[in-house]
């Protein structure tokens, strides 16, 4: 089998999601529209929980029907059941886009509710699928997940759906979070904190990912640190070092949401997130955020331009677009994926897992992005030698993925 020379492998494995960093502060202006610029806003613990709370909000219930896009993250779900609905999945084209005609199709009359995802941080057009919902009385949850930033043809996002929710901790450096916001309609100043545990648990998730990839010099960061979280967090630590772990002292701590499960806790409904999270979503430096992910996108595209195997999943970045990964399709998946894993390269299977019972009848589309697709990381704190190993790795997992036997 073909090996990457050990010499061009970094010490630790780079990143794969935004860490601290002591650049990672700034300005609040984007230069693109934030999901959090909506009028109306609050921000929880994660997305699923954002999408529960949205769902709430429509009415949706027993009885009712929910259309959910055949391609999607297992943890949309659990929410739609966690209000007693049933979900119903709808086509979408190859390029993630929703299939109209599909969801035309299946609107009847206990369709409460459309979920429409902007993949990947590719603004949609949803202008025709808002018409679609209004006509039929159904309400729009507008999944920005990937999307935290961004706009198509002028339209926010976050802007078209009744509501639209985010997963803040795709874009930010932090342990948890996740948000729910509106342009239509006002939100409940009803939110409720989770409890001393749980803001430390935050804070010391965010830094141990922080200082596992040597991104902080932990003092100066402890100076900054208001003194009634350093003295919870110095308990938490005392406790730690007395062999009982965070995780076994108090199971409930933290979200499950902040691990990779799919999971659907209530236990968050209307729990807000944590100070720490709120604090580095407030101070991040958020045109940095655009301005390196749209260039690390760039970068990784040149530098993966006649590499055999693969095909960008979008033709172009867009204008509008801040990018959550990079997103390519594989020749020969599994060979990739399994030279990619050896070489150690951090990539994300998005609807490799599709909620049980989705299969090609439901959407053969869907079913070959599962297989076909890898998200390769393009964060803001992807370093200029990290960004060079990665493309090398790719290039040459892409190559021997083209030579491995069929
Ligand atoms: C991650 C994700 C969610 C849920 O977000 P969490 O913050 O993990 O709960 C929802 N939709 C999509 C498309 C996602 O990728």
């Amino acid at each position: 089998m073909p090996r990457i020379n050990n010499s061009t492998l970094p010490r630790r494995a780079i990143p794969s999601v935004p860490v601290l960093s002591l650049g990672a502060f700034g300005s609040r202006r984007a230069g693109l529209p934030a999901l959090d610029d909506a009028p109306a806003v609050q921000l929880v613990t994660s997305g699923r929980i954002a999408i529960g709370m949205a769902l709430r909000a429509l009415g949706v219930g027993p009885g009712d029907t929910v259309l959910v896009p055949a391609y999607h993250s297992p943890s949309m779900i659990p929410p739609v059941h966690w209000c007693g609905a049933e979900v119903v999945f709808y086509r979408v084209h190859p390029d993630t886009t929703v299939d109209l005609d599909d969801v035309r199709r299946k609107m009847a009359p206990g369709v409460r509710a459309v979920m429409a995802t902007h993949f990947f941080g590719f603004p949609q057009d949803l202008r025709a699928l808002r018409a679609l919902c209004d006509a039929h009385h159904a309400g729009l949850v507008e999944d920005c997940a990937h999307c935290f930033f961004g706009e198509h043809e002028g339209v926010a996002v976050g802007a078209s759906g009744d509501y639209a929710i985010g997963s803040s901790m795709k874009f930010f450096p932090i342990f948890e979070g996740g948000c729910l916001v509106s342009h239509r309609h006002r939100l409940p100043d009803r939110l409720a904190g989770a409890g001393a545990g749980f803001e430390a648990k935050a804070a010391l998730g965010a830094l141990e990912a922080s200082f596992g990839q040597g991104r902080l010099p932990a003092l100066r960061l402890a100076a900054a640190l208001p003194l009634h979280l350093k003295t919870v967090l110095w308990s938490r630590i005392k406790a730690r070092a007395a062999g009982a772990t965070v995780a076994t002292a108090a199971p409930a701590l933290a979200p499950s949401s902040s691990d990779s499960s799919f999971s659907f806790d209530s236990h968050w409904v209307d729990r807000r997130s944590s100070w720490f999270s709120r604090r580095v979503l407030r101070g991040a430096d958020r045109a940095r955020i655009v301005e390196r992910r749209r260039r690390h996108y760039l970068e990784l595209e040149r530098a993966l331009e006649g590499a055999p195997g693969w095909q960008p999943l979008f033709a172009a970045l867009p204008q509008g677009a801040c990018p959550w990964v990079f997103p390519l399709l594989a020749e020969r998946p599994a060979a990739l994926h399994e030279r990619l894993r050896a070489a150690g390269v951090p990539m994300v299977r998005f609807g490799a897992s599709l909620w049980p019972g989705v299969d090609a009848a439901t959407c053969a589309n869907s079913v070959a992005l599962g297989r076909r697709l890898f998200g390769l990381p393009v964060h803001q704190e992807l370093s200029p030698s990290e960004r060079t190993w990665l493309a090398a790795s790719v290039r040459a997992a892409l190559a021997a993925s083209m030579a491995a036997p069929a």
